[in-house]
């Protein structure tokens, strides 16, 4: 324990356990999975509603700002703490870490301590799951405060779509406590939605309630190889005609971002021979029907070839595909240099988008490559542009800094589109929020941030 009288009086409120200081213990805190590192004042881990309560009071008497974390797999840098080092980090990893499923009203109370993977398996014999689904394993708390999308939005939308009630502490300690189960609740303003999605700038979520989804009985898998952003399109909207609500995923990877994929991870595999195509797209359907009554392997098999993709398709089981997508992030981490951007537009605009960007890279950075992936069904892309500092003129923050302006506006003003489709808003893209977000949108969100926490103890990102 240091001399620091904040960590001292955190250490009375909650225990040996729940508050950490040794440097080699907060180092996990302060480095965020993609960007962010900061330093931490230190981490309180509270184990419940009033806890957090008590944890934010602390702080507010000390001056100190406040972090929530969860799995920190968030990609914006806003679950680390910034350089200052007097930050507390709010680690919600003891918060409630329980489950209480009502099946029959398709329903589970979950705490924001609750890592995504121990939700699922929570709910696999009630034949139940939370349709979210990505390459990460996330807390539920960080997760709502993201407003995840993932693989399954073109079929079961964001978790937005899918949170029934919310309990949350707001900065100046109020506690929200709207723990309801309803499905229908016409009744005015719908409080929780100020939670979800504005990266912990509000209050800190403890608990939730959430819809959850059949299990499916059966997915049918297939692998297939497209020779341009047009044709990804024509057959994005095949399976649309034929396989309607079945379609659960549609993630399509350019051969830039799956090669990496492939070199750094050699337990995966590509069906394609050695020539990987311009786009290989992962498509899945799925259906809670059993395969006496629908062999969607079958259906799959006939949409694919009804649709000219027959000699360029491949089935396989879902293990045998995933890996692929879900490998991605990893293989570019290991490309050197990365500067991601997560953009949506109407979908129909991607290819357009994608020349857009891949031309003025040409341009004006011909040193950079293009690696783009991601959930074309919901007009969501994936951009890193990878390069090598040693064949970059000039000061690497310079040009990271110049191709944001240039492909942010691009995407944005050229394309009507969002400069943070799904991994929502942290200091990694504050710019982009002051320099885009609608003036009266801010001013809401302002007031909105006086109401729930005056005193600004909140958070790393400046949603006013
Ligand atoms: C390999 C990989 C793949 C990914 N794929 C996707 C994808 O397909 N789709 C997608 O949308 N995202 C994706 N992500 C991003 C990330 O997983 C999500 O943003 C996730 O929802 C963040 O949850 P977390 O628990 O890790 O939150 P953290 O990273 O810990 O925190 C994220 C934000 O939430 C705040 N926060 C955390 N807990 C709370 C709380 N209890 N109350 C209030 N605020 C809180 C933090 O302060 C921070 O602002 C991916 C990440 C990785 C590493």
């Amino acid at each position: 324990m240091t001399n620091d009288p904040l960590p001292a009086e955190l250490h009375a409120l909650l225990g040996p356990a729940g508050v950490l200081t040794d440097p080699a213990d907060l180092a996990r805190y302060e480095t965020g999975w993609r960007y962010g590192k900061g330093k931490a004042r230190c981490v309180a881990r509270p184990t419940t509603t009033d806890e957090v309560v008590a944890v934010l009071a602390c702080c507010r008497r000390h001056g100190a700002r406040v972090v929530a974390q969860g799995g920190n797999t968030g990609l914006v840098a806003a679950s680390t703490p910034d350089a200052s080092g007097t930050m507390v980090v709010l680690a919600t990893e003891r918060l409630y870490p329980t489950v209480e499923v009502d099946a029959l009203g398709r329903t589970a109370q979950v705490g924001a301590g609750v890592l995504l993977s121990a939700l699922q398996q929570e709910l696999l014999p009630h034949g139940l799951w939370f349709p979210i689904d990505l390459g990460a394993d996330p807390r539920l708390g960080g997760m709502l405060a993201t407003n995840t999308g993932g693989t399954r939005l073109c079929r079961h939308g964001d978790v937005r779509r899918n949170v029934l009630g919310l309990e949350v502490v707001c900065g100046d300690g109020t506690v929200i406590r709207e723990l309801t189960a309803l499905r229908k609740n016409n009744t005015g303003l719908d409080g929780k939605q100020v939670f979800l999605g504005t990266s912990g700038a509000f209050g800190i979520i403890t608990r939730a309630v959430l819809q959850l989804a059949s299990l499916p009985a059966q997915r049918a898998v297939a692998l297939i190889g497209c020779r341009d952003g047009e044709q990804v399109l024509a057959l994005l909207q095949a399976l649309e005609r034929a396989g309607g609500e079945l379609l659960s995923a549609f993630e399509v990877m350019s051969r830039n971002a799956l090669r990496p994929a492939l070199v750094h991870n050699e337990r995966l595999r590509a069906p394609f021979g050695d020539a990987l195509p311009a786009y290989a797209v992962l498509v899945e359907l799925a259906t809670a029907l059993d395969r006496q009554r629908l062999d969607l392997d079958e259906l799959l098999a006939a949409v694919l070839a009804d649709c000219a993709h027959g000699d360029d398709a491949y089935l396989g089981a879902p293990e045998a595909f995933w890996p692929l997508r879900h490998g991605i992030s990893e293989g570019l981490r290991e490309e050197g240099r990365g500067l991601a951007f997560d953009l949506s537009v109407a979908r129909s605009r991607l290819p357009a988008l994608t020349a857009a960007v891949q031309a003025a890279l040409a341009a004006e950075w011909p040193f950079a490559r293009l690696c783009d992936y991601g959930h074309w069904a919901d007009g969501g892309t994936h951009l890193v542009v990878t390069w090598r500092d040693a064949d970059a003129p000039g000061e690497p923050e310079a040009i990271v800094a110049a191709m944001q302006q240039r492909i942010y506006d691009l995407a944005v003003r050229g394309f009507a589109g969002s400069y943070s489709a799904e991994h929502g808003v942290g200091p990694h893209n504050q710019r982009c929020y002051d320099r885009y977000v609608n003036p009266a949108v801010r001013a809401l969100a302002a007031a909105c941030k006086r109401h729930c926490d005056p005193e600004g103890v909140l958070g790393t990102v400046r949603l006013g």
